[in-house]
Order: C-alpha cells, then sequence, then structure tokens
C-alpha cells in the first residue's frame, strides 16, 4: 500500500534523544556614525570585548577586581568591519538546515535604539539582512532536494501588548491561544500565514510589512522604537496525502529598543506600569534572569507579556535560539552599551534541551492521526461516489 508507514525508522525513537544545549549569544558593534567620537569598548579577539570602566562602575559591578576594564566572553563577536553576509553566516546559516531536518530555532536581536538591530535583521538598501537571506537559502536548498516542501511566512508586531499582522494590518489586535497540544503551544488567532514559493516575493511581503509597523508619533518615518517585529518561517514536508507534515519553524525577530527596560531598577517589580516602559522586553528580562539563575523552566514566568508567551518554546523547550546583542562603540552610548553586556552575558548562562521534532513520539503520533483521518475521510467519499 501506498500509505504504509511503519517504515518510518524515527518512529520507534524514545524520546530521550534530546540533548542539552546553550543559548548562542553574538554581540555586533556598530561603526561610529560620523558625528561620533571616541569609544567606551575594544574587542580583544572573535570571541572577548573589554570596557573601560570608572571607579564607580567597577564598585557596582566587579567589588574585588580593580582593573579598570571589565571583560566580557561570548561565543562570537562581530566587530565594526563585520559583513551582512558574516553575520548570517555565523548566527543563522546552520539554523536554516536545522528547520528542514525538524528542529525548531529563533534567532533575536537585542540591544538600545541605534545599536544596528533592524540593520542586521531587516538591512538597509542593497545590504539585505538576516531575514532575506535565510530564507533565500531556504529556497536554494528546498530547490535541490528531491521532496516536496512548502514554506509558509507570517509576519507580526508586537506594540503595546497589542499584536498586528504586518501583512494584513486590517485583521486588527489579535489574540493568542494555547492548542490542544500536549505541550500547550501558543497560536495567534486569525494570523495570515502565506505560502511562499520565491525570494523575489518574499522581498515583497516584507517590504509591505515593514510599511506597517509602527510609526512613533513624534519620529518621522522612523519605525517605533518600541515596537517588536516578528517573522516566522516554516517548513512542511508534502506527505503522501493533503496533510503536510510540519518540519521546523524558524523565528527571526528585531526586538524593541532595550534601553527603557534595562536599568536593573526597572525590572520585575514595575510591570505593571506599562506605558513607558516595555512591558514585553521588562518581562523577557526577567525570563531571562530566572533562566540562567537555574530556576526550573517549568516555573519561569511567560505569562507576563506577549513576546515571552510567543518565545516560551523558544527559551525553554525545543528549540535552537541565537541571541544577537547589539551596541554602539561611541563613548556617548556606553551607559547602554554596558547593560546589553550584561543582560547577553546573564543570557548565556542559558541552557535548555533541544531535540528534533521528527524523533518527538507524540508529534508523529499526531501526524500519523491525521494521515488516518485523511485516509478515512478519502474512503467514504469513494463509497458514496
Ligand atoms: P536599531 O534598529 O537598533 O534602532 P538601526 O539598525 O536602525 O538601529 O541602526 C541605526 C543606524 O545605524 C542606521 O542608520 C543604520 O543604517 C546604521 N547602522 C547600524 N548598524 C550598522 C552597521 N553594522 N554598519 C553600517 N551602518 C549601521
Ligand atoms: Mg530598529
Amino acid at each position: 500500500s501506498p500509505y504504509t508507514v511503519s517504515s518510518a525508522p524515527e518512529f520507534r525513537q524514545e524520546e530521550s534523544t534530546a540533548v542539552e544545549e546553550k543559548l548562542m549569544v553574538a554581540v555586533r558593534i556598530r561603526p561610529l556614525s560620523t558625528n561620533e567620537t571616541g569609544r567606551s569598548l575594544y574587542v580583544v579577539d572573535s570571541k572577548t570585548i573589554v570596557i573601560e570602566e570608572t571607579e564607580k562602575e567597577r564598585d557596582d559591578v566587579l567589588r574585588q577586581k580593580r582593573t579598570g576594564q571589565k571583560r566580557y566572553a561570548f561565543d562570537v563577536v562581530f566587530d565594526e568591519d563585520s559583513t551582512q553576509d558574516e553575520v548570517y553566516e555565523k548566527t543563522t546559516k546552520s539554523l536554516v538546515k536545522d528547520i528542514l531536518v525538524g528542529f525548531n530555532a529563533t534567532v533575536f536581536a537585542y540591544g538600545a535604539t541605534g545599536s544596528g538591530k533592524t540593520h542586521t535583521m531587516v538591512g538597509h538598501g542593497g545590504e539585505t539582512g538576516i531575514m532575506v537571506r535565510a530564507i533565500s537559502d531556504l529556497f536554494d536548498i528546498v530547490s535541490k532536494n528531491a521532496y516536496r516542501y512548502t514554506v509558509k511566512m507570517s509576519y507580526l508586531e508586537i506594540y503595546n501588548e497589542n499584536i498586528r499582522d504586518l501583512l494584513n494590518p486590517a485583521s486588527g489586535f489579535l489574540e493568542l491561544r494555547e492548542d490542544t497540544s500536549r505541550n500547550r503551544n501558543i497560536q495567534v488567532t486569525g494570523l495570515s500565514e502565506v505560502v511562499v514559493v520565491s525570494i523575489d516575493e518574499v522581498m515583497g511581503l516584507l517590504h509591505q510589512g515593514n510599511r506597517q509597523r509602527t510609526v512613533e508619533p513624534t519620529g518621522v518615518n522612523k519605525t517605533s522604537s518600541r515596537s517588536h517585529a516578528l517573522l516566522s518561517v516554516t517548513v512542511c514536508k508534502a506527505s503522501r496525502t493533503a496533510t503536510a507534515v510540519r518540519q521546523g519553524r524558524l523565528f527571526m525577530i528585531d526586538l524593541a529598543g532595550s534601553e527603557r527596560a534595562s536599568h536593573t531598577k526597572n525590572r520585575g517589580k514595575r510591570l505593571k506600569e506599562g506605558a513607558h516602559i516595555n512591558r514585553s522586553l521588562l518581562a523577557l528580562g526577567n525570563c531571562i534572569n530566572a533562566l540562567s539563575g537555574g530556576t526550573n523552566p517549568r516555573f519561569v514566568n511567560y505569562r507576563d507579556s506577549k513576546l515571552t508567551r510567543l518565545l516560551r518554546e523558544s527559551l525553554s523547550g525545543n528549540c535552537r535560539t541565537v541571541m544577537i546583542a547589539h551596541v554602539s562603540s561611541a563613548a556617548s552610548h556606553k551607559d547602554e552599551t554596558r547593560n546589553t553586556l550584561i543582560y547577553a552575558a546573564r543570557a548565556s548562562g542559558i541552557s535548555h534541551k533541544v531535540e528534533r521534532n521528527v524523533l518527538n513520539v507524540s508529534f508523529q503520533v499526531n501526524q500519523y492521526r491525521s494521515v488516518i483521518s485523511d485516509l478515512r475521510n478519502e474512503i467514504s467519499r469513494l463509497r458514496t461516489k
């Protein structure tokens, strides 16, 4: 029979194939702009940054070691000369291959307003960012493959804790709900998912979506520093029946400016004040704090914001995650740079278990259930003919 399923070797695997993985943390330093002078930090090597600290700052962070310098180590540091291609290759390229073989993945850009997040994720002019490069790579791999894949994308914004569909803004504010699976995965009700087949089509949609991003009331033609943009790309492999089998999903996220949320005073207690603090970023900081402190992931509070509800799986569950922290080397941005490096260093303490979707027994069982139900429908259709 063409519908034999027992030949899939993965089906007999146990769920213990999950491996413990660290969140990957990269730091990108943007070049000084023409009116900036003086530097606050130095790149030591491809993994280490040194920041000069005053006596007072050292008292805050490092009580014993009074060298006048604070070293920070990350998985990778991109200096001012790094190219869009280099950043893509070292952070996201491997994630694209991962989602094709059944992993979920997330890459997010963190940093103060003006530190280069949108440059990295979306790009400017001909310097395309990670979003386009990743989908373009995905199409390249898929087109060479004998299997038939479907690539779907959705693009949403979180602004003032409201979710808007950037590909269909007419649908208004959208709500989150948990699906009925065992993992109670989060879904955005009514969010459009567009099947895309060419990179030109993707670029058109992204361009259209970016134009829909909320503009700061006082700003001219500049997206709000308080809006988060989340692009999701899902790959499905066509099965023998009409049912598509989900392989993996890649989230690519351009976060709001971290400046209002990064001060330690704000963390935790002021979530309810709303308006001038970004609730989603604060909640993300709280989750990162809790996770890096070794808290049992089950007791981390993801419910505090839309962003953390959407990222729950990325931070705690079955997902490879890369954080790209953005800083300016300008002396005038030293406080924000320090805050971002401290935050990123904390995030690099997070680890969680990651496994392939195809090796997950309950995931498989659900997929075979839907194959069976498709076949039943087909049989009854044939009978009534
Ligand atoms: P953010 O999204 O974090 O607010 P942007 O990406 O808009 O910051 O960057 C602010 C400005 O700096 C933009 O004019 C952008 O073109 C420029 N810029 C940022 N990063 C780089 C970089 N790596 N190389 C060149 N210019 C950059
Ligand atoms: Mg931006």
